[in-house]
């Protein structure tokens, strides 16, 4: 499945989270401004997006689910 509509989100629990169709990414870890997410549906999924200061600029849309 490919989408490419990302929505910022909060979680319930007030976590970040970028939503993308039935994908959602949670923060990962940050460097800088740069900010990497992680696919939250699987373990060891290489599903991520990296974001510079809030804007997206790399999207590994692959996931094992
Ligand atoms: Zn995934």
């Amino acid at each position: 499945m490919i989408c490419n509509h990302f929505i910022f989100e909060t979680t319930l629990r007030g976590f970040p989270m970028i939503r993308c169709g039935n994908y959602r990414f949670s923060k990962d870890f940050c460097r800088g401004v740069r900010t990497r997410w992680r696919c939250l549906k699987r373990a060891g999924c290489p599903g991520s997006i990296t974001t510079i200061d809030g804007e997206i600029i790399k999207v590994k849309n692959i996931h094992n689910h």
